[in-house]
């Protein structure tokens, strides 16, 4: 439409005169850690009507951010900012995929709001998510749609409100949409938790105990106390053979979540059989298949081995499910609710400064996650 081109041109023109400069932690290739570096550039304009400009406070990292800093999913990725910049009328291939700025959640203050925001304005605390496609977090500001991102409940520090998002959504995506398990399946119902001690983890325990599940959490045996303090009624050790014959042996639970990175399908035996129980991993191949395949062989190779894998475990009465990051903005609310209620409350490993960045990747690429690793930004 008219307007729409309109729009586009002046953010063009945004783009090419924003006075604003920042520092941004980059990779120009998917060299891993030897080739994140710290740059200074423009200041992201704001391109579409919707989206905030944020100066942020601090931000977390994910695996996922060390992921991709190798390359992980960026067949898929590619196309998914293809089709963005088809959207907003451009046509670079050459500005498809770097310099790219990793990082995906964040919490800050709102600079700047587009033509179409009103539910904020500028000087709001907010807390959200970026896109998988777009351009990172790890930066001194980022460029949110106003629909992922929420106000920091009154009370909760930047810091402590950046530690929450992706593990929070990621955890509702695996909880809630594929578990199936909310506010009134889960008192009672009893669910396993492998990976407990991690981000993910610990927002599991602490969501779904608050809702009254009976929750055990699996981990490393060093961990177990920090995953009762998390809510977890019972803790167990995964580096002890006992501990998987025991959950087996156990056979009753309604939900397990694989929030450790194993995918492990021995722990499908743990669920009750009958009642519409689930194992749901967040490992699912897909954008692995996607790198290796093509998005044309990597979709068919996905879909062959989810159905293979359900094959057998709905003819015993149990379902295998993949669950993935989703940005829901009602969930996000739902979270900041929980979290001015104090049923979630952030729980961070390791803080450091906006300057430190590879090191905070090197601390997640070395594993042992006893809940966030944040980066302190300004
Ligand atoms: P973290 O790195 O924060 O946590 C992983 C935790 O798992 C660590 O505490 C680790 O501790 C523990 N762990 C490792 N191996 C085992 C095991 N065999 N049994 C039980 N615990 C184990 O990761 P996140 O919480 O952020 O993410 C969890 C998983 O979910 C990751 O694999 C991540 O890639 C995936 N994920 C997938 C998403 C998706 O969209 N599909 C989105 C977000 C996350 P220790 O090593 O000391 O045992």
């Amino acid at each position: 439409s008219t307007s729409q081109s309109n729009h586009n041109a002046e953010a063009k023109t945004a783009e090419r005169t924003s006075p604003l400069r920042m520092r941004r932690w980059q990779i120009d290739g998917y060299n891993g850690l030897e080739g994140v570096t710290l740059a200074s550039g423009r200041v992201p304009p704001i391109s579409k009507p919707g989206d905030l400009l944020i100066k942020v406070s601090a931000s977390s990292v994910n695996p996922i951010d060390t992921a991709m800093i190798s390359g992980y999913g960026n067949g898929m990725l590619n196309i998914m900012r293809l089709m963005d910049q088809f959207q907003q009328g451009i046509f670079d291939i050459n500005q498809i995929e770097f310099p790219l700025t990793v990082g995906r959640d964040f919490a800050g203050e709102i600079v700047a709001v587009g033509q179409g925001v009103t539910k904020y304005s500028v000087g709001d605390r907010v807390f959200g998510v970026v896109s998988p496609q777009s351009q990172g977090s790890h930066a001194e500001y980022v460029v949110a749609s106003g629909v992922n991102v929420c106000k920091v409940p009154r009370d909760t520090s930047l810091e402590d409100a950046a530690s929450i998002p992706y593990v929070g959504l990621t955890a509702w995506s695996a909880a809630v949409v594929s578990g199936m398990m909310f506010k009134n399946t889960a008192p009672g119902s009893r669910i396993l938790i492998l990976g407990a001690s991690g981000g993910v983890g610990t927002f599991l325990c602490q969501m779904l105990s608050a809702w009254g599940a009976e929750v055990v959490g699996v981990c490393s045996s060093d961990a177990m106390d920090f995953v009762l303090s998390v809510g977890a009624t019972h803790a167990l050790n995964y580096k002890d053979p006992a501990t998987k014959e025991l959950l087996i042996a156990d056979g009753g639970f309604k939900l397990v979540i694989d929030a450790a990175g194993t995918d492990d399908m021995d722990y499908l035996k743990a669920l009750k059989p009958w009642v519409g129980s689930s194992y749901v991993t967040l490992s699912p191949p897909f954008l692995r298949n996607t790198d290796d395949l093509g998005i044309a062989g990597g979709l068919a190779k996905s879909v062959r081995q989810v159905v293979c894998k359900n094959a057998t475990s709905l003819s015993e009465g149990r379902a295998y499910k993949w669950a993935f990051y989703m940005p829901n903005p009602w969930a996000l609310q739902q979270i900041a609710n929980m979290i001015s209620e104090n049923k979630i409350r952030a729980v961070i490993d390791k803080v450091f400064p906006f300057e430190e960045v590879p090191t905070a990747y090197e601390h997640v690429l070395n594993g042992h996650a006893r809940g966030k690793t944040v980066i302190n930004v300004s």
